[in-house]
């Protein structure tokens, strides 16, 4: 998938948000039609909330590994 700054006029499709869409995401092998159209705030948003979530994610099977590396030396 990429992120492409799109220049038509759309709007923020995220939510209640109506700001101006100034990107698309879009999904590979996907016209047109299926891009998310998303404002600089939601992508920000986005990006922070994503990074956050993943970290933690990232965090958790970390703490699950030594779990099991735990249970199977001791
Ligand atoms: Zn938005």
């Amino acid at each position: 998938m990429e992120i492409i700054n799109q220049k038509q006029k759309s709007r923020c499709e995220l939510g209640v948000c109506k700001n101006r869409a100034e990107f698309a995401i879009r999904a590979k092998r996907l016209g047109a039609r299926n891009e998310i159209h998303i404002c600089k705030d939601c992508l920000s948003a986005l990006n922070k909330q994503s990074s956050k979530i993943l970290k933690n994610k990232a965090n958790n099977e970390k703490t699950i590994k030594k779990a099991q590396d735990e249970k199977t030396t001791g």
